[in-house]
C-alpha cells in the first residue's frame, strides 16, 4: 500500500519512554556505576522487583539492573562489581524455567541495547550477534538467505542468543540439529575480573602455552582446563550419560570428546583430536563462568520441505514403547501429547475439529516430522513410517473408528500433513493444552522443577511407569508431553508450594525422580538447565569426582564466585536447595488492601489473577515474529515494565509486601505501571495463562480514584457521551473550535490533550435523529425472522452516523427488522477510565432497558467493537444475574451478526473487487470475534488481507493524552508497517480509535471506512 516514505526508515521508533523511578536504593553504588557506563543503571525498587523473577517458580530481588550499551560497559560493571565483591547476573529474555536468571546480583539485561545482528556471512554460513539479539529476529534476517540458527527453543521469538548459549538451548528438532553448543564458533567474553577476551578453537598445545596456575585470570583458566583434561577426562567420560540431550552441569564431556577426537554422546562427530573449542564450554554454564558480549555462530540451510504424521495410540505407554521404532525412520522431530492434553484440546474451539478426527479412544499421539528435499520425498518418508508403524491403516481411507485395547505398541491410525497450514495446525495442537494447564488460578500450580529430565528413548516406558508411581505416592498428578524422540518429557506436577506439604512434595518428587533418571542412564536436565531447581542434583548425577571438577572449573573462571553464584555448582557450605527462594512459599502473604469492585469468578478471585502470570515472557515477542495483540506497549518501548509480565510482577510485588504497603495506589505506581497499559485485552487471549491485565488495571485505577480522586481529564474522557452530545448539538461550530489558532496548544496545556491528534468530528444529525426521521421500519417486525435492536453507541451516533446507516441498510436488505433503543452509552469510557461504580450504574440501566427486547426475541447489535464487547463480556464483570447473562449471550458486533446468521447469504452484491487490508479491533480479537468481518467482506466481493496486527495504539482516549502520545505513535507505527506491506489497496477497520490512528498515518488521505460501510456499498442497487 503506497504511502509517503518516512523521513528515515532506520530511525529508532521506540516510544519516547524511559522508566526512571525517583526512589533509588544504594545511591552511591548507582553513582559509581553511572560514572562508568554509558548504558542505564536502575536500582529503584520497581526495577528490582521486575527482575526478581523469570519463567521459573523462583523469586529473589536483585541488587539492581544495568542495561549495557557495549562490551566496555559490561567490562566496567564486572570489574567494579568484582572490586566491591558484588555478584553479577547476565540476562536475556528471562525465559528460563529453572531459576537461573534469579539471583541477588546486579543484573545485566542485554536485550535493550546489545541486541544487534552485527554481521551475516551467508557464504560462510555464519552470523555474528550481540547477546541480546532475539533468535526469532535473527532467523527472520537470515530467511532471505534460506539460512537459520538451527536450535529451535520453543520460545525463540522471545529469548536471546546469550540465553541460548547460557542454557545450551535446543528444541523440537534436536534429533536433527543437536544443541546450541554445536553452533558456537567463537565468543567475545568478559571474564570475572573485567578482562575482555575471545574464546574459540584452540589446540591443546596452545592451551599448554597459555596455561599458568600463577598467572593472570585467563592463564589460570587455561591451566585448569589443562588439568581437567589431564586428570579428570576418564571420570568425565564415564560419568556423563550417553544422551543426545543433556544440559546438566558444565559441558565437560564435549571438551573431553573434542580433545580426544571422539564422537559425542548421541553420535555427534567432533573434529580432529587435539583441538577444542572453549567457546562451547560456555554453553550451558548459565552465566557462571563468563559473560558473552558477542558470539559468532554457524548456520544451517532451511529445509526445502517438511511432512508430518500424527500417530494415534490407545495410551501413553503404547506411544512411549513405539518411540524407538519411530526413530529408526530418522525423523527430524518426534513429539508426544498425552490424554490430559488431548482432552484439554478437545474442549477448545480452535482444536476441537482436529481432535475430532482422531479415532475414538486416542489417548496419546506422536507427532513425527520429516525434513525432505522435495514434496515427493516428504510423502515417501511418511508412507514408509506408516507402512511400518500403522500397517492396518488405509492412508486414503477414513480414520479408524476405535482403537483396540492393549496389544502391540503399534499406532492404530495416523493423520498426515503436507502443506504449511496443515502442519502448523498439528504443531499448534501439540502445544495447545499447555496454556490451559498454566491458567489455573488456584494455589496449586503445575510447577516446573523436574520438567525436562532426559532418558535414553528405549527407557521411556520404564521411566514413565516409575514417574507415575512416584507422583501417585506423593498424591499428585501431571501430564506428559514434548520431545519423546530424544527422551525429554515435560512433566509439571500439580503442587501448592504455599504449604509445607507442597514443599515436601517438591523435594520428595525431585529426589525420587532424579534417582530414577540416574538409574536409567538419563540426565536431570535435558533442556532447561540447572538453575535453582536442579543444581543440587548434579552431585548425585555425576558423582564426587566430576562435581569437584565443576568446582575447580568455576573457581578458575570466577575465583570469588561472583558470576551468578549457586547455579550449576555450589560452594561447600552454601548448598543450593530447590525449596529456597520460591515465588510462592509458606511465608508468602498477600494483601490487596481493598475490596475488589468487579466480579472475579475464577478460583482465588482477584488474588488468583494477580498471581497468575508465571513469568514465561510470552508478552515480550515482536509483532513480526510472534504476531497477535500482546503486548503492544512492550513492542513499542522494549521496557520490561511495559510488558504484561512487568505489570503483573509489579502488581504482585505491591500486594505481597515486596513493595511498600499501599504502593499500588501511589501516583507513581498508577502512572508508571498501570497508566501505560492501554487496556487492549491482548493478554487475556494471547497470554498462555490468560492474564487479564486490562481488568486488573480497571480495579486498581478504580481504587486509586476512591483514595485520591480523579483528574479533570479522566472525568472528561469518562463522560465522552455527554461531550459528544454537546459537540453534536453545536456542530459545525464545535468542529471548528479546535481549529482556531492556539486552541489545540491551549487544550494540551490545560487538559493534556495531545496537539497533533485528529479530534473526533460531530454530526448535527445524529444516527438516532436519522433513524427517527425515517418513521416506520422498512421491515415489518411480524414478517421478519430476525429482529434487532441496533445500539446507538456514542461514536456511531454522534461522529460516524454513516456506519449506523450502513448497518441498517445491510440488516434490512437481509430482511431483518431493526429498532433503535433509547439508551445512553454502554459505559465503556467510564469502565476504561476506572470509574467502575459509574460503569456499573450505566450497565444496570442498559440491562433494564434492553432486557425486555431480549426477552421478546430481539438480538442486540452494535457497530462500535469496544461497545459490543462491553455488552458481551465486560458487563459480566460488573453485574451478576440472569438478565445480564442473557443480554451478553444475545449481543453481537454488526459483522459478527451478519456472519453468524448467514445474513449475507440473503444479499446480492455487485463484486467491487477492491483489495483490502483489514485491521481488526483488539477487544474483538480478545473475544475471538474479529474474524467475522473478513468472511463477510470476502463474500461481498472484496479481496481481504487480514493483518495479524495488535492494538492500533489509540486505545480509546490513550492516544489523545499528551504524555502518552509517543507511546501511542510508536504502537501505531507497527501497524503502519503492516498496512504498508499489505497487498491491500485500501485499509478497513471497524474501531473508531483504530480509524483515527490509521487516519493519522503518514500519507493517509482520510480515516478508513468501517467494514459494514463497505458491505453496504457493495450491495446491488436492486
Ligand atoms: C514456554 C517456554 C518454552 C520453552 N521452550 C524451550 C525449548 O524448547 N528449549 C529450550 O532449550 N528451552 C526452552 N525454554 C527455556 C528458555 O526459553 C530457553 O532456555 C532460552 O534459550 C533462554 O533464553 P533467554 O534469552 O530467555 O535467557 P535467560 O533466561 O535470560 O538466561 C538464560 C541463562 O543464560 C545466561 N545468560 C544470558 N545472557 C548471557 C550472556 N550474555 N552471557 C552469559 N550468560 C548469559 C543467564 O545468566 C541464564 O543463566 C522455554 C521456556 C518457556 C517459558
Ligand atoms: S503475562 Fe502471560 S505471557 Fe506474559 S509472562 Fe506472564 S504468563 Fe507469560
Ligand atoms: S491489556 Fe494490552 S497493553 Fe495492557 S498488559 Fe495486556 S496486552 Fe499489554
Amino acid at each position: 500500500m503506497a504511502t509517503e516514505p518516512r523521513e528515515d526508515p532506520a530511525d529508532d521508533r521506540r516510544a519516547n519512554y524511559d522508566y526512571a523511578s525517583d526512589d533509588v536504593d544504594r545511591p552511591a553504588l548507582v553513582a559509581d556505576l553511572e560514572d562508568r557506563v554509558e548504558g542505564d543503571v536502575r536500582f529503584d525498587s520497581y526495577s528490582r522487583e521486575l527482575y526478581a523473577t523469570d519463567a521459573s517458580a523462583y523469586e529473589l530481588t536483585p541488587i539492581g539492573v544495568v542495561f549495557p550499551r557495549s562490551t566496555d560497559d559490561v567490562a566496567a560493571v564486572v570489574e567494579y562489581c568484582a572490586y566491591r565483591e558484588i555478584p553479577v547476573l547476565p540476562r536475556g529474555g528471562g525465559t528460563s524455567l529453572a531459576g537461573q536468571t534469579v539471583n541477588r546480583a546486579v543484573v545485566l539485561d542485554f536485550t535493550r541495547y546489545m541486541n544487534d545482528v552485527v554481521a551475516v556471512a551467508p557464504d560462510d554460513r555464519e552470523a555474528t550477534v550481540q547477546p541480546g539479539a532475539i533468535l526469532g529476529s535473527l532467523n527472520e534476517r537470515l530467511a532471505t538467505h534460506d539460512l537459520k540458527f538451527a536450535p529451535d527453543p520453543a520460545w525463540g521469538d522471545k529469548s536471546a542468543i546469550g540465553g541460548a548459549i547460557g542454557n545450551n538451548s535446543t528444541g523440537s528438532h534436536s534429533l536433527q540439529y543437536g544443541k546450541t553448543d554445536a553452533y558456537i564458533d567463537s565468543c567475545e567474553v568478559v571474564l570475572a575480573d573485567g578482562t575482555r577476551t575471545e574464546f574459540g578453537e584452540v589446540t591443546l598445545s596452545e592451551i599448554a602455552k597459555r596455561a599458568d596456575p600463577d598467572g593472570d585470570l585467563e592463564a589460570r583458566i587455561y591451566a585448569e582446563i589443562e588439568r581437567i583434561l589431564e586428570e579428570d577426562a576418564d571420570a568425565i567420560g564415564e560419568a556423563y550419560p550417553d544422551l543426545k540431550r543433556n544440559v546438566s552441569g558444565y559441558n565437560l564431556d564435549r571438551l573431553v570428546c573434542e580433545a580426544r577426537g571422539e564422537p559425542l554422546p548421541g553420535d555427534e562427530e567432533t573434529g580432529e583430536a587435539g583441538t577444542v573449542n572453549l567457546a562451547r564450554l560456555l554453553a550451558g554454564s548459565e552465566g557462571t563462568l563468563a559473560i558473552v558480549t558477542e558470539a559468532t555462530v554457524s548456520l544451517e540451510p532451511v529445509p526445502a520441505t517438511k511432512s508430518v504424521a500424527l500417530l494415534c495410540y490407545g495410551g501413553l505407554h503404547e506411544a512411549m514403547a513405539d518411540v524407538e521404532n519411530v526413530l529408526a525412520h530418522d525423523p527430524a522431530a518426534v513429539e508426544v501429547l498425552d490424554d490430559v492434553l488431548i482432552d484439554l484440546a478437545r474442549g477448545t474451539a480452535e482444536f476441537g475439529p482436529v481432535t475430532g478426527i482422531l479415532p475414538d479412544g486416542t489417548n496419546a499421539v506422536l507427532l513425527v516430522e520429516f525434513y525432505a528435499s522435495g514434496p515427493e520425498e516428504g510423502r515417501d518418508r511418511v508412507a514408509d513410517l506408516l507402512a511400518d508403524r500403522v500397517p492396518d491403516a488405509d492412508p486414503e481411507g477414513e480414520p479408524a473408528e476405535e482403537i483396540p485395547d492393549g496389544g502391540d505398541p503399534i499406532a492404530v491410525d495416523a493423520l498426515e500433513a503436507y502443506d504449511a497450514e496443515e502442519r502448523a495446525t498439528f504443531w499448534k495442537l501439540r502445544k495447545s493444552g499447555l496454556p490451559i494447564l498454566l491458567s489455573r488460578t488456584t494455589d496449586e500450580k503445575h510447577v516446573s522443577f523436574i520438567e525436562d529430565t532426559a532418558v535414553p528413548p528405549e527407557s521411556l516406558p520404564e521411566f514413565l511407569e516409575g514417574f507415575e508411581e512416584i507422583l501417585e505416592s506423593y498424591d499428585t498428578y501431571a501430564s506428559f508431553y514434548a520431545h519423546a524422540g530424544p527422551g525429554v518429557l515435560h512433566v509439571r506436577p500439580l503442587i501448592n508450594t504455599k504449604t509445607e506439604f507442597g514443599l515436601d512434595q517438591l523435594h520428595g518428587i525431585a529426589d525420587e525422580v532424579t534417582d530414577l533418571v540416574v538409574e536409567l542412564g538419563g540426565s536431570v536436565s535435558g533442556e532447561h538447565g540447572d538453575g535453582r531447581a536442579r543444581t543440587q542434583w548434579n552431585r548425585k548425577l555425576y558423582g564426587e569426582g566430576v562435581w569437584e571438577a565443576f568446582r575447580g572449573l568455576k573457581t578458575a573462571f570466577d575465583p570469588d564466585w561472583l558470576l551468578n553464584p549457586g547455579q550449576v555448582v555450589y560452594r561447600e557450605g552454601d548448598p543450593t536447595d530447590l525449596r529456597e527462594h520460591l515465588r510462592f512459599s509458606p511465608d508468602y502473604e498477600f494483601e490487596s488492601g481493598f475490596e475488589p469492585a468487579l466480579e472475579w469468578d475464577n478460583d482465588n478471585g482477584m488474588q488468583g489473577m494477580v498471581e497468575l502470570c508465571h513469568g514465561c515472557g510470552g508478552c515480550r515477542g515482536d509483532q513480526e515474529t510472534t504476531g497477535g495483540v500482546m503486548c503492544p506497549t512492550f513492542r513499542a518501548s522494549r521496557e520490561e515494565i511495559t510488558s504484561t509480565r512487568g505489570r503483573a510482577n509489579a502488581l504482585r510485588s505491591a500486594m505481597d509486601g515486596d513493595l511498600e504497603p499501599g504502593e499500588a495506589f501511589s501516583d507513581e505506581f498508577v502512572e508508571e505501571v498501570m497508566d501505560l497499559c492501554i487496556g487492549c485485552k491482548g493478554c487475556a487471549i494471547d497470554c498462555p495463562s490468560e492474564v487479564d491485565m486490562a481488568k486488573l488495571k480497571a480495579e486498581v485505577t478504580h481504587e486509586y480514584h476512591q483514595r485520591n480522586g480523579a483528574t479533570f481529564r479522566d472525568e472528561l474522557f469518562a463522560r465522552v457521551e455527554e461531550l459528544s452530545k454537546w459537540g453534536s448539538a453545536l456542530a459545525p461550530l464545535s468542529n471548528l473550535a479546535p481549529k482556531v489558532p492556539g486552541a489545540r496548544k491551549l487544550m494540551e496545556a490545560t487538559v493534556g490533550i495531545a496537539t497533533d491528534r485528529s479530534l473526533p468530528t460531530f454530526h448535527r444529525e445524529t444516527f438516532e435523529d436519522w433513524f427517527d426521521e425515517r418513521g416506520v421500519s422498512a421491515v415489518d417486525p411480524h414478517e421478519a425472522d430476525r429482529r434487532v435492536v441496533l445500539y446507538p453507541d456514542t461514536y456511531t451516533n454522534y461522529s460516524n452516523p454513516a456506519a449506523g446507516r450502513a448497518a441498517v441498510r445491510v440488516l434490512e436488505a437481509a430482511g431483518v427488522h431493526v429498532a433503535v433503543p433509547d439508551v445512553s452509552d454502554t459505559g465503556r469510557p467510564a469502565f476504561s477510565k476506572g470509574f467502575l461504580d459509574r460503569a456499573r450504574e450505566t450497565a444496570e440501566e442498559n440491562v433494564d432497558a434492553l432486557s425486555p427486547a431480549v426477552e421478546a426475541g430481539y438480538d442486540v447489535v452494535v457497530v462500535e467493537p469496544s461497545d459490543a464487547v462491553m455488552l458481551q463480556s465486560d458487563y459480566l464483570d460488573l453485574l451478576s444475574g440472569e438478565a445480564v447473562r442473557e443480554l451478553a449471550a444475545n449481543s453481537y458486533g454488526i459483522c459478527e451478526y451478519v456472519d453468524r446468521f448467514d445474513l449475507d447469504g440473503r444479499l446480492e452484491f455487485e463484486a467491487p473487487g477492491t483489495a483490502l487490508a483489514y485491521h481488526g479491533h483488539c477487544h474483538q480479537k480478545a473475544a475471538a470475534r474479529d474474524h467475522h468481518a473478513v468472511g463477510v467482506l470476502r463474500r461481498a466481493g472484496y479481496a481481504v488481507d487480514p493483518l495479524d496486527s495488535g492494538c492500533c495504539g489509540m486505545a480509546g482516549s490513550f492516544g489523545y493524552e499528551a504524555e502518552h502520545a509517543s507511546m501511542s505513535e510508536a504502537i501505531g507505527s507497527v501497524l503502519y508497517d503492516q498496512v504498508e506491506a499489505s497487498p491491500g489497496e485500501r485499509v478497513v477497520a471497524p474501531g473508531a480509535s483504530c480509524r483515527t490512528q490509521l487516519g493519522d498515518r503518514p500519507g493517509a488521505e482520510a480515516k478508513p471506512p468501517t467494514p459494514i460501510e463497505l458491505v453496504a456499498a457493495a450491495l446491488s442497487a436492486e
